[in-house]
């Protein structure tokens, strides 16, 4: 595997692991405090909001029947012996149509009669378990309670019933008397804070019974559940408020109870954090996305980016700055490649070293950027000159190789000669000057047991034999 693919990889799994692990720190970090925020600051707000609507919307029956229980009108009538029942039919149908109740009721206790806006509807029977509430009311220990029950005179339909006790002023009781509200208009009031709270509210009474629940809440209230040692029942009725949870198939489970005073109820909210997870996992989702694209374009960019330096490297290590050919490090596993292709194929190569004649005395006389500048021009000729399969190097200072493959002694010679011709004849037109350049050449051509040192060695002695013999020659090694 490249060096370049295993960094892939490690970049690829550091930058995966970060985000995944920072993402999953934020999930968890975020759910523990928010489930920590709903429990301790938003139910009991939503708690405090519920119990000042429920003051808007239900304690005025309370009041209505608070007024029907100290009407002196009502009073005076049952002390005068409840005579002629029209008065007070008359007095409950008033009640019922000005307030809007179901329905309005008195029962005395003295007769037992049960007085309903249509007349005596029935007298209440000790015996009978439909009257068993009217005893119950009566043994109460405070002014007032809210029962839920059948309404005999309306069908049997369920109906919340303030039972309002009525005590005359030496402290003895008369009956029971108040209003009814229709169940479903309650429950959709009950209905409408759940929406708006988006969470589920019950009522439940002193007893520990559910007494009042939204419609649409169809998950039981499990009031036997242990927390802490003791059940949600005991949790909610040994204080006047309080705040707990449990955790259940993955969800936390938080209540908010109140006493409501006023109705001898308790509300309760009851919120699961499922809604917070679910929204909070589509954004864990989106979290690791976003990182994933991130990734993914970390890595192409890395990828493009070492590619580009890897290929930069690669061109600085094998190039000559200053003429862009080959450098001599080039030179040999090209040369190695070249020799051995000729000898397993059984083709020609020849070799060709050239040093520029004097060429200290250019440097001296014109300086050395000049003479950059001519090594420059230099080796744009040799390569004007050159097959494409021939390969150029710069071999040192002011030296270079030209490798010819395939190519017989006779062609290298007839190459060379063309190249000291057109040195001969081209000026070095340079930050006007003109100067002319010769070459000395030593030519080597490989024979069929040579060792590719040799075929070097006897161009270099070639070489150095034009050099001795006068320069500006081409010698064949
Ligand atoms: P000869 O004919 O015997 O080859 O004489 P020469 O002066 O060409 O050879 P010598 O070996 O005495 O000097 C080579 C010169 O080439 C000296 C050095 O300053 C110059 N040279 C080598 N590399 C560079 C280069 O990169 N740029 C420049 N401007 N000059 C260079
Ligand atoms: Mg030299
Ligand atoms: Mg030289």
């Amino acid at each position: 595997m490249s060096n370049q693919i295993k960094f892939m990889l490690l970049l690829g799994s550091i930058l995966s692991l970060g985000f995944i692990a920072t993402s999953m720190v934020g999930y968890f970090v975020a759910r523990d405090s928010l489930t920590q925020q709903i429990s301790t600051d938003t139910l009991p707000l939503i708690g405090d909001n519920i119990y000042s609507e429920i003051q808007r919307d239900l304690l005025k029956p309370i009041l209505i029947s608070s007024l029907m229980a100290n009407d002196t009108f009502l009073k005076d009538w049952i002390t005068a012996g409840e005579e002629s029942p029209t008065k007070i039919r008359k007095y409950l149908e008033n009640i019922q149509s000005s307030y809007d109740t179901v329905t309005s009721f008195f029962i005395s206790d003295k007769t037992l009669n049960y007085y309903h806006p249509s007349g005596i509807l029935k007298t209440i029977d000790n015996n009978s378990t439909t009257d068993r509430w009217y005893f119950q009311a009566k043994e109460m220990s405070v002014s007032h309670q809210l029962n839920v029950d059948f309404d005999a005179s309306a069908d049997n339909s369920l109906t919340v019933f303030i039972n309002y006790k009525v005590i005359d002023d030496k402290g003895d009781f008369l009956g029971i008397t108040g209003v009814g509200l229709s169940l479903s208009k309650v429950q959709a009031i009950i209905e409408d804070y759940q929406q708006r709270y988006d969470s589920e509210i019950f009522f439940i009474d002193l007893k520990g019974e559910v007494t009042l629940r939204g419609p649409a809440s169809s998950k039981s209230l499990n009031l036997e559940q242990v927390i802490d040692g003791s059940s949600i029942k005991q949790h909610i009725l040994s204080q006047k408020s309080a705040s707990f949870s449990y955790r259940k198939d993955l969800h936390k489970i938080m209540f908010d109870s109140r006493y409501v005073e006023e109705l001898h109820w308790y509300l309760i909210i009851k919120r699961s954090d499922q809604n917070l997870n679910n929204s909070l996992f589509d954004s864990l989702l989106i979290n690791l996305l976003i990182s994933l694209l991130i990734t993914v374009a970390v890595l192409v960019i890395s990828w493009f980016t070492l590619g580009g330096y890897q290929k930069r490297l690669e061109i600085m290590a094998t190039t000559d700055k200053l003429t862009g050919l080959n450098n001599r490090q080039m030179f040999d596993p090209i040369f190695e490649q070249l020799f051995n292709y000729a000898t397993r194929n059984n083709t020609d190569l020849a070799a060709v070293i050239i040093d520029i004649d004097n060429f200290k005395e250019v440097n001296d006389q014109y300086g050395h950027p000049f003479g950059d500048k001519v090594l420059i021009e230099v080796a744009r000729l040799m390569q004007q000159a050159s097959r494409k399969s021939d390969v150029l190097c710069r071999w040192g200072g002011e030296e270079f190789v030209i490798l010819m493959p395939n190519c017989n002694s006779v062609e290298a010679l007839v190459f060379t000669q063309q190249l000291q011709k057109k040195f001969a004849e081209h000026c070095f037109d340079i930050e006007q000057h003109s100067i002319k350049i010769q070459l000395s050449m030593g030519l080597s051509h490989k024979t069929a047991a040579d060792q590719p040192s040799k075929l070097i060695f006897r161009a270099d002695q070639a070489l150095l034999s034009a050099k001795k013999s006068g320069k500006n020659r081409i010698v064949i090694g």
